[in-house]
């Protein structure tokens, strides 16, 4: 089972260490601000007051066994810079951090970030998508330029099969799951047929995801 090590107990990483060790992984916390240590003890594994900028204290934690580390120190540009370098120094097999920006995101690729999450730009995108256009319950990025995104069905599409539809061949977009009250079915088939009431999980380039909500709408 996967160890998991959350550094910078903000409203991010707090919420990151408690949802995985409510799902039964173990989480070492990181901050240095000792109430946020304290409060977050009883909900983790061990928290542990330390600054991520300290190598040695690092090292003494152990924490180059972890398999997955999740940087937060959102307020604090170069600790999380140098946090991130240290533990890809230690060879930590996965880093995540979080940034507030693309260009500070870049510095974090630079030093050798596995992933970098956007939290409040990328909710951002959600909340808009959903406020523009009636049909799109939701959106995710999930690489530049592709997303996912979950629509209602509408008029056009009832009663036709995915074939009909030629959702891929014309827009180069592939539905992914078709949610049906609380059913939901995963790949769905080209004789799949579309209902009303029906929700459509559809993966695709953004630009694509697009005009085919446009033409459902
Ligand atoms: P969020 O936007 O997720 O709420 P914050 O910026 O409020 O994030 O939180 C960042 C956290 O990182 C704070 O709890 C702060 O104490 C912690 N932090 C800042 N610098 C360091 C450091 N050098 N070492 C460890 N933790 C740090």
């Amino acid at each position: 089972m996967k160890q998991f090590v959350v550094i910078g107990l903000g409203r991010f990483g707090s919420s990151v260490a408690t949802t995985l060790a409510e799902s039964g992984y173990d989480v070492l916390a990181i901050d240095c601000d000792a109430e946020k240590v304290q409060s977050i003890s009883t909900q983790v594994t061990h928290a542990v007051e330390a600054d991520a900028t300290d190598e040695d204290a690092l090292k003494t934690l152990g924490v180059r066994n972890f398999d997955v580390a999740v940087v937060s120190i959102g307020d604090n540009v170069s600790a999380n810079i140098l946090c991130t370098l240290i533990l890809k120094e230690l060879n930590l097999p996965y880093v995540i951090v979080k940034a507030p920006d693309s260009l500070h995101g870049k510095v974090l690729t630079k030093v050798g970030a596995d992933r970098i999450v956007y939290p409040e730009r990328d909710m951002g995108a959600r909340i808009a998508h959903n406020l523009i256009s009636s049909n799109v319950l939701d959106y995710i990025e999930f690489a530049p330029e592709y997303g996912v995104i979950e629509i209602l069905a509408t008029d056009k599409m009832f009663g036709r099969t995915l074939k009909e539809l030629e959702f891929r061949a014309n827009f180069d977009v592939n539905v992914m799951a078709i949610k049906r009250g609380e059913n939901l079915h995963i790949s769905p088939g080209a004789d799949d047929k579309i209902l009303e009431g029906d929700k459509l999980v559809l993966m695709g380039k953004n630009d694509n995801l697009e005009k085919m909500r446009e033409f459902g709408s």
